[in-house]
């Protein structure tokens, strides 16, 4: 397979091979050029025209042109609409591709299946993603992205020209980006040190310059304003490009401006021009010094050179800034607007080759041995995490910028399993930026991880993984580790990242629902005189056990003891110290037998709220007056209060399921197995709790009320 290296620029695109000698090559398009315009017009009928003639058509004012699409590649949001159909930025993209796909596969007589493509080095995954996906659309593979400033790099062949190791920098300004980056090559490697860009400083912003400059002496002559007709705006752009261009040669150069019926002519000098763009170049100083001063050690003196790559490094303002900045001229050699394909090239016949000899076909005739290509991260990765006392949410960040490639790092994390919560759930939103305010950074995507294992202590611990892998793309994993058997990979979902992400700015215990209302539970004890002694004994052993088991902020409990006559000893409570007076207070001596039906008092013994309301009741004997029970019971049940009943000695089993809420809610038990059975029940009512099930009593889950059909579901139905 032929090795195909292509720069897809913001301006202009170029497309290199490895020539019969082995040297690297740019590919002419069908116009005999070497760059393509990153231009699209749309006409009425017919397909897409991209390239020089689609930049014609610009110059003359047609509007169905895009162009600088790169500059929002990977923007989800972001469409532009031509002829009535909506394009993506990589849709776009895709079209640039085809064409320099197709012009190329005429020039050399074959078909192309695969390319390494380069983006700026601070693209992040969601541009290099929509990157790959803009030439798949092409019909293309991507054998491999690199970054435009390593491309640069290996063209200028800056490993073969030092054997000792130099540090370079590159200075990359394109047509729409600007981007720098630290390069350290000996003769075995190349590796980048430090990179960071502006993506919206380029070779545009001094033609804008340029533009308004005349506009306004324009206006001055004439008194109006050329911006404001799209055709004469569209004409001076394109004059002005040329006229830049042509400053790039001479000390001056003559504009002429046709608007509102009048011609004006003006003249612009180099040193005008360089004076009225100065600003631009600051903003560049700015970014190469602190880029310089990421790594360590690293001054402008012991820099060994700075490399210019981009159309609009042929300014000669841009090589004397430089030189000011450095303190030495910059480095010569390359073609700045070939050199970023020519190394994808490069690259892309050492890959191939690889891939041969991974697949032990013969290997081609030309052995590339390319240096080893180490490149590090142009953003710090994080995550939206909280901090510990919950009062403000972090950027976690996980792996650091200027980290070198293929890079992964964990970071660990508690998540609580809330009651109001999707317990079972992570949402991980990825962030890329170097400050901890999270609504300060880029939120890239939303990862939810799903396939929870239940832990006892109601806390998941987590670690959450980052791979960046060769082409600059993030993979996200994340595993349980306090899972019973051991580490539990999570399943991942990718969602798109909402468009509000206000709730950033509050605090996670301001985003947290309401707490629900807390549950009210009566404990009903039988005190008749079979309960005198030992069963009474194990009955407050019962509800003392039950009571530990219980979280009392959620769970308001209240005592009570029925025989022929009643007593409340406490209210529904949270105060522990009360419920536990009121069990130990529980005695027989309110009559001898079970006159008494315990359900109307239990009912008032609860909170007046919404909560959800529970009656537990322990009786060892029949009742004087079951009817008068059963009714009473029917009564609080369709008050919305859940009976469990729990007999033991000579209880009637079958007149506890009919005060009980359901069949499954009245037990059967011995004075041994009491304790056990209210530890259960403690137990079940807590965990129903944290699993979201807020509302015990009424079910809420549609297909839970239909298999009820009618038939009453209790408490013990719901969770066994
Ligand atoms: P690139 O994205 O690297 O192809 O750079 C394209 C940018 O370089 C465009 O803004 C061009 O206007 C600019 N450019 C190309 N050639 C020249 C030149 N001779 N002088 C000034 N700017 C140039």
């Amino acid at each position: 397979m032929r090795p195909i290296g292509i720069d897809l620029g913001t301006t202009y695109s170029a497309v290199a091979t490895i020539s019969e000698n082995g040297q690297p090559k740019v590919i002419k398009n069908a116009d005999g050029e070497s760059t393509t315009p990153s231009v699209v017009y749309f006409p009425p009928t017919g397909e897409p025209i991209v390239g020089s003639e689609a930049k014609e058509y610009q110059a003359v004012g047609e509007n169905d042109i895009a162009s600088f699409f790169k500059r929002d590649m990977g923007d989800k949001g972001f469409f532009q609409i031509f002829q009535g159909r909506k394009y993506s930025p990589t849709e776009l993209s895709s079209l640039v591709l085809k064409k320099l796909k197709a012009d190329a596969e005429a020039e050399l007589g074959e078909s192309i299946e695969a390319a390494v493509i380069t983006v700026p080095a601070y693209f992040n995954n969601g541009q290099r993603n929509a990157t790959i996906e803009a030439a798949r659309l092409a019909g293309m593979r991507v054998l491999r992205i690199i970054n435009e400033p390593t491309s640069a790099a290996i063209a200028y062949g800056l490993s073969s020209k030092t054997k000792a190791g130099t540090t370079t920098m590159v200075y990359d300004l394109g047509g729409g980006t600007f981007d720098v980056s630290i390069v350290k090559a000996s003769d075995s490697e190349i590796a980048v040190l430090a990179t960071d860009g502006d993506h919206k400083l380029g070779g545009k912003d001094w033609d804008d310059r340029f533009a308004a400059y005349l506009a306004a002496q324009f206006k001055e002559q004439f008194g109006a304003d050329p911006f404001e007709d799209q055709e004469s705006f569209n004409d001076l752009m394109i004059k002005c490009e040329k006229a830049k261009r042509e400053l790039s040669q001479r000390d001056s150069t003559k504009v002429s401006i046709v608007h509102n019926g009048e011609k004006g002519t003006y003249t612009l000098t180099r040193a005008q021009f360089a004076e009225m763009t100065r600003d631009l170049l600051e903003r560049t100083h700015r970014i190469a010094q602190s880029v310089l001063n990421s790594v360590e050690g690293l001054t402008w003196e012991k820099l060994d050179g700075v490399l210019l790559v981009g159309g609009s490094t042929r300014m000669p303002m841009v090589a004397q800034f430089v030189e000011e900045m450095t303190g030495r001229p910059p480095l010569r050699g390359i073609n700045v607007d070939e050199a970023v394909a020519l190394g994808a090239a490069l690259q892309a016949a050492a890959d191939l080759q690889s891939e041969d000899d991974l697949s032990l076909e013969a290997s081609s005739s030309e052995e590339f041995t390319l240096p080893t290509i180490r490149d590090v991260t142009c953003h710090s990765l994080g995550m939206v995490a909280e901090n510990q006392d919950r009062t403000k949410y972090l950027n976690s960040i996980i792996i650091k910028k200027n980290t070198p490639i293929p890079a992964e790092n964990a970071s660990e994390y508690t998540i609580r399993v809330s009651r109001n919560r999707e317990a079972n759930k992570l949402e991980v939103y990825m962030l890329q930026g170097e400050v901890e305010v999270p609504l300060e950074c880029t939120v890239l995507g939303k990862y939810v991880f799903s396939g929870f294992l239940p832990t006892k202590t109601g806390r998941a611990q987590l670690r959450v993984h980052y791979a960046y892998n060769r082409n600059g793309t993030v993979d996200v994993r994340a595993e349980q580790l306090n899972a019973e058997g051991g580490l539990a990979n999570l399943t991942l979902t990718i969602e798109p990242v909402p468009e509000d992400m206000s709730w950033l700015g509050r605090s996670p215990l301001e985003n947290d629902p309401p707490a629900p209302p807390p549950v009210s539970l009566v404990i009903a004890v039988d005190a008749s005189g079979s309960m005198s002694g030992e069963p009474m004994k194990e009955a407050k052993k019962a509800a003392l056990s039950m009571v530990e088991k219980l979280d009392l902020d959620r769970f308001h409990v209240g005592i009570m003891a029925f025989s022929d006559q009643m007593a409340t000893l406490t209210e529904c409570t949270s105060r522990k110290k009360d419920v536990i007076g009121a069990i130990n207070a529980l005695d027989v001596g309110l009559g001898y037998g079970n006159d008494a039906c315990p359900f109307e008092k239990a009912m008032k013994m609860m909170d007046r709220g919404e909560g959800a309301k529970f009656i537990v009741l322990l009786t060892d004997g029949c009742w004087s007056y079951p009817k008068k029970a059963i009714a009473q019971a029917a009564k609080v049940k369709d008050e919305g209060a859940e009976i469990i009943a729990i007999g033991f000695g000579s209880a009637d089993h079958r007149f506890l399921k009919t005060v009980a809420t359901c069949d499954e809610n009245a037990l059967m038990t011995d004075l041994s197995g009491l304790v056990d059975s209210f530890s259960k029940i403690a137990q079940v009512l807590s965990s129903g709790d944290s699993q979201q099930n807020t509302s015990l009593v009424m079910p809420d889950d549609p297909d839970e009320q239909e298999s009820g059909k009618g038939k009453r579901k209790g408490f013990f139905s719901r969770f066994f």
